[in-house]
């Protein structure tokens, strides 16, 4: 991966859990690397294919400036999503925030704080069996796509299936979406748990009757087990509702704990 590092940005600014320092300001230094690939601008000389870095500098000095946190750790990661959101072509950001006039009462040249974000590649899968089927999926296409932190790239078709789990109800439509985030695994849950509250979703029988479903299917080749979440979907290997939608989309993709691709899971399903 190619870099553009920005070194010792010097902006005064009002962060600190002080109300002094909220109130007077001090200064703050900020070095930003942004993660990406340059051929495609080096190869043709052209602008518009890379990020520009008096932008980004400009933005980190704005930003910094008008925000108030109370602590350096907020701003480095603020400053780390928004310029993942606003600047595409990053494909990973590194900020360090050091803090030199820091309130220690002792001679420390410096503190800082580093955070690291990437870009995550992600699939969810979407079902419905309630009123307008498809309707809420679009519904939930759309509502995904006008987060700033969230960009649908690519969506299946959706297909007809016949309800799974025994319980007695309409037919579904599921389709499964490919998109890019810069949020953590449990914020996208977060994220689609509201989504399908804003479809009016309620939890009244497990597997019963909904009007939006969205699951987690993958997150990079992440392996997640807690109690809220299970990535890779526990049951996706299980389900032709979601396989047949997502070899459509992705049947190179591979599962990081059976190490099958997803053309391989539907052939054997
Ligand atoms: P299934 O997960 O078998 O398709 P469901 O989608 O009907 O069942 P929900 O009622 O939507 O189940 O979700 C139950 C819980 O599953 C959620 O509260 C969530 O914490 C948990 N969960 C675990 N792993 C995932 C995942 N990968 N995606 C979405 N929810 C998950
Ligand atoms: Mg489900
Ligand atoms: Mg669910």
């Amino acid at each position: 991966m190619d870099i553009i590092r920005i070194t010792d940005i010097e902006v005064y600014a009002n962060h600190g859990v002080m109300p002094e320092e909220r109130i007077l300001g001090q200064k703050f230094v900020i070095s930003a690397e942004i993660h990406m690939d340059f051929s495609p601008a080096a190869l043709s000389g052209n602008l518009d294919k890379t990020i520009n870095y008096a932008q980004v500098c400009q933005f980190i000095n704005d930003y910094t400036q008008d925000n108030t946190y109370e602590l350096i750790e907020t701003l480095a990661e603020s400053l780390t999503i928004e310029i993942l959101n606003r600047f595409t072509l990053a494909e990973r950001v590194d900020i360090e925030v050091k803090k030199p006039w820091a309130p220690i009462g002792l001679p420390v040249s410096n503190v800082s704080v580093k955070v690291s974000r990437s870009r995550h590649t992600v699939y969810v899968a979407l079902g419905s069996n309630m009123g307008d089927k498809e309707g809420y999926l679009w519904g939930a296409v759309d509502a995904l796509n006008a987060l700033d932190n969230f960009k649908v790239s690519k969506v299946s078709d959706f297909v007809v299936t016949e309800p799974y789990g025994g319980v007695e109800q309409d037919d579904f439509l599921n389709g499964v979406l490919e998109g890019e985030t810069t949020m953590t695994p449990l914020q996208l849950l977060e994220a689609l748990n509201s989504i399908e509250e804003g479809a009016g979703r309620t939890r009244e029988v497990h597997w019963g009757p909904r009007t939006l479903d969205l699951d987690i299917i993958f997150y990079d080749d992440e392996i997640i087990d807690s109690e809220r979440l299970t990535i890779p979907h526990r049951d996706m290997h299980r389900r032709d509702f979601v396989l047949a939608p997502l070899k459509q989309i992705a049947p190179w993709k591979r599962h990081p704990v059976i190490g099958k691709t997803v053309e391989e899971m539907y052939e054997e399903l």
